[in-house]
């Protein structure tokens, strides 16, 4: 698998305590190392390969792929496009950052300013992700459309501040809550007929969401590695099955924009 021959990895009880946040993952630490050692872990095996991986693969492929994929000369209204593709790379882009230069030699100070660039990648896909989602349920009503629009944007910003300053994995997923709850009544508006959209989209979002809230709750839980610590340490454990379920959420978000932005273009509201 390697590349190139690593440094001596470090055991759990021997890495910085900034690092020691996963007490089931036992062994594989990279020592702490300057920007250009991180760098170079891209290329041997330790524990932190597969969460790089894992986001990076998907961030390039959705870079240059994802542009190509979305009609431009079809759609009416460019800036969801644009922002629906910013949308998509942000949680890579920020999680690439944080899990390849965590170990930095920087140390403590270092880590936690990647680590809110990771959950700002996050909120910024609930922000931006979800902003076509509002526009097109309220197509037909303009002044209420700019209103939720804005008061979306509000509501995220204050989830972001919390995401940031949280001290817990479970109080980063609670962060989130209310931009759920907000995409929620979305949904909730389309499904008994007050919203309009794609009729293909809404179940497309259901699994998005589903995915998401599914990966927050195994990284949570630390499932598997808590049943064998150890046996997890360098694939499949919680967070890299968090990452890979939320690639596959990202997915089901795009192809449901898709199906609305291309609806909109084919959408006549009755005039008032
Ligand atoms: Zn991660």
């Amino acid at each position: 698998m390697a590349f190139l021959s690593g440094p001596r990895l470090l055991d759990w009880a021997s890495s910085p305590p900034h690092l020691q946040f996963n007490k089931y993952v036992l062994t594989g630490y990279r020592p702490v190392s300057s920007a250009n050692e991180c760098l170079k872990s891209l290329f041997y095996l330790h524990n932190e390969l597969g969460n790089i991986y894992t986001h990076g693969i998907p961030l390039l492929c959705f870079l240059f792929l994802l542009p190509l994929n979305i009609p431009w000369a079809q759609i009416t209204v460019t800036w969801l496009g644009v922002v629906h593709f910013l949308a998509c790379l942000s949680p890579q882009l920020g999680s690439v950052l944080y899990h390849l230069f965590m170990n930095h030699e920087g140390g403590a100070p270092i880590y936690h300013t990647l680590l809110t660039l990771d959950m700002c990648g996050i909120c910024m896909i609930n922000t931006l992700g979800a902003l076509p989602i509002v526009y097109t349920t309220l197509l037909c009503y303009p002044s209420t459309r700019s209103v939720a629009l804005l008061a979306y944007i509000i509501l995220s910003a204050y989830s972001i501040y919390c995401a940031v300053t949280a001290r817990s994995s479970v109080r980063r997923l609670q962060s989130f809550a209310w931009q759920a709850l907000f995409r929620f009544f979305f949904f909730y508006l389309r499904w008994v007929g007050l919203g309009t959209g794609s009729p293909t989209s809404l179940q497309q979002y259901f699994i998005m969401d589903f995915l998401a809230l599914l990966g927050g709750l195994i990284n949570i839980t630390r499932v598997p590695e808590r049943w064998r610590p150890g046996k997890f340490d360098y694939w499949c454990n919680s967070h890299q099955i968090m990452h890979v379920l939320v690639v596959g959420s990202i997915m089901y978000l795009h192809w449901g924009v898709l199906d609305d932005l291309l609806w909109i273009s084919s959408h006549r509201c009755p005039v008032e």
